[in-house]
């Protein structure tokens, strides 16, 4: 997966759906730093991943505030990231 963000020149030419894989791993603190980098760049150049972005950010946010409310098990928590991952990525 590393290896595929390196194709991408810096922040000019990309596919925003691919941009939303960036995105959730970035947001699961998954990226590098250089990655993060490129990362950030393309979602100030391009309003549509920003905007994915946001939302996935927002989701994130709102998941985990559930759990910590409820305390639920790893288990559950791990199902459900897992499905954020189908969603944004290759479904
Ligand atoms: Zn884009």
């Amino acid at each position: 997966m590393v290896e595929h963000l390196q194709k991408h020149p810096e922040g000019m030419k990309h596919k925003c759906e691919e941009t939303m894989r960036w995105v959730v791993l970035y947001l699961d603190g998954e990226l590098s730093n250089a990655d993060e980098q490129r990362l950030l760049k393309i979602l100030t150049e391009c309003s549509s991943c920003f905007e994915k972005y946001n939302i996935e950010k927002e989701f994130k946010t709102f998941l985990t505030k559930k759990f910590e409310k409820k305390g639920c098990a790893d288990s559950l928590k791990k199902e459900i990231k897992d499905q954020i991952h189908r969603l944004s990525g290759n479904a």
